[in-house]
């Protein structure tokens, strides 16, 4: 799917500013209104949710209930692996969040009692609610690939939590010979950030065409297509000649890890690597399951209108979490999903309807540190899901210049800022 060059360009610009990711009228401050609302998970989702609803109707006591004193975000932590940005600057608190009246209770929520309505944190804190919002992110699914444990992990990082695992990811990169080969697998849909395997494939081959040029790097898949794949394979062919990526069909899916040989196994033999970075299946954060709201998949389903989980009534997922339909898990996606869950809940709490909303996201992905690439798209509930909306959004153009390659490059900096900004400035 792709868009005219120039609608495109002025799309881009909108989005790049952040303006307006859910299109959805903010309904006017709602008169007499109060009631609590919790929110568990202080990242894009959950941060932004708990904003925009005391920013609808301030005299809703909100609470947000996050596990870590500081946010790291992903979205651009795969500079920070090949030691082109520092984890610094994905760091961000909440110190910003109490001139809001947005309580923050730093603590893990444990438990949920959905018939009681009331979140109990690590401390033991009960806190009752009417309307509770999670946005937990993912979890990796430990028992979804053989061999691949916590202790693994500190062998074959996923890097997919950005923080330690980022690190210590960057850590092997530098401490590899020259010649050396990396593996990268990457799991079957769906899981966290859709491009993000490709943009770390691209940014790492750049490291090691500038830094180690006699390595090599295999993208082991589980998959035959994947998200801007025409994108990334041409400027492949173009920049990273030492990049293989192998898909199902060819033999890319890994069905079990030897750490101790610092091996992947595939069904058509095994990859002995001496970087190996592990993307494995993924799941919604522990505490939707232990809420209730998660279903066989993993992940939980809802109402595209509100985002109230289809399966527990007054709790909203929004984010990595839930099953939104077409929309990828994003951070963009999860910030637009969690403004219309506020206008919703905001709407629920004093007894009125929630508005048809339309949800828009944008993914840039850098293929080198000055070449960016991007798509995007509209979506709007239709049949129970969120569905594309059809001539809305695309993919940047296969045959564009450098120019507006590096262009694209200083617009997902422009998005970055703008969306850290609004959640935690
Ligand atoms: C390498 C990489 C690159 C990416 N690049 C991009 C990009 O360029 N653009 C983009 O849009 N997206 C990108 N993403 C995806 C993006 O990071 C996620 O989609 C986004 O973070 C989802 O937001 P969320 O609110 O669902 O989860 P998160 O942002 O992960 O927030 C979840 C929060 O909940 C907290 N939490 C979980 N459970 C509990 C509990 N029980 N109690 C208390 N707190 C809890 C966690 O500590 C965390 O702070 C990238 C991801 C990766 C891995």
């Amino acid at each position: 799917m792709t868009v005219k060059r120039t609608s495109r360009r002025e799309f881009l610009k909108t989005a790049a500013a952040g303006a307006s990711a859910a299109m959805l009228p903010l309904p006017a401050i709602a008169q007499g209104a109060g009631g609590r609302v919790v929110v568990v998970g202080g990242g894009f989702g959950g941060a932004t949710c708990a904003r925009f609803i005391k920013r609808i109707d301030p005299r809703i006591a909100v609470t947000v209930v996050e596990q870590n004193p500081t946010f790291i975000a992903c979205p651009f932590s795969n500079l920070v692996i090949v030691g082109l940005r520092e984890l610094s600057a994905q760091q961000f608190g909440y110190d910003k969040f109490a001139a809001d009246q947005v309580t923050v209770a730093p603590s893990p929520a444990t438990a949920v009692d959905a018939q009681g309505r009331s979140v109990t944190l690590g401390n033991g804190t009960r806190l009752p609610y009417d309307r509770l919002v999670l946005s937990p992110g993912i979890d990796i699914r430990w028992d979804g690939l053989p061999g691949y444990t916590e202790a693994a992990a500190e062998r074959m990082p996923h890097a997919w939590k950005a923080g330690e695992q980022t690190l210590l990811l960057r850590r092997q990169l530098e401490a590899m010979e020259d010649g050396g080969t990396v593996v990268i697998t990457a799991p079957a849909n769906p899981f966290r950030c859709p491009p993000g395997p490709y943009e770390r494939g691209s940014l790492i081959a750049y490291y090691l065409k500038t830094k180690k040029p006699k390595s090599k790097l295999i993208i082991l898949d589980a998959k035959d297509a994947f998200s801007k794949q025409r994108l990334f394979q041409n400027a492949w062919k173009a920049l990273y000649p030492n990049l293989e990526w192998v898909s199902l069909s060819t033999g890319g899916k890994v069905t079990s890890v030897d750490v101790g040989a610092m091996t992947l196994v595939t069904d058509f033999g095994r990859h002995k690597a001496d970087v190996a970075n592990v993307i494995p299946p993924q799941k919604a954060g522990r505490i939707a399951e232990i809420a209730g709201v998660a279903d066989r998949t993993g992940w939980c389903p809802i109402d595209p209108v509100s985002f109230e989980s289809k399966l527990v009534p007054n709790i909203h997922v929004v984010g990595d979490a839930s099953i939104a339909g077409a929309m990828p898990k994003s951070a963009f996606s999860a910030n637009a999903q969690a403004k219309v869950c506020a206008a919703a809940v905001a709407k629920l709490v004093t007894g009125g309807t929630p508005q048809e909303p339309k949800l828009i996201n944008t993914c840039y992905s850098l293929v080198a540190p000055d070449y960016g690439i991007s798509v995007a798209g509209v979506y709007r509930p239709a049949d129970g899901q969120l569905k594309d909306v059809e001539g809305s959004g695309g993919v940047s153009a296969i045959d564009a210049p450098s120019s507006t390659r590096a262009l694209e490059a200083t617009f997902a900096n422009g998005w970055f800022n703008t969306i850290t900004g609004e959640v935690f400035g």
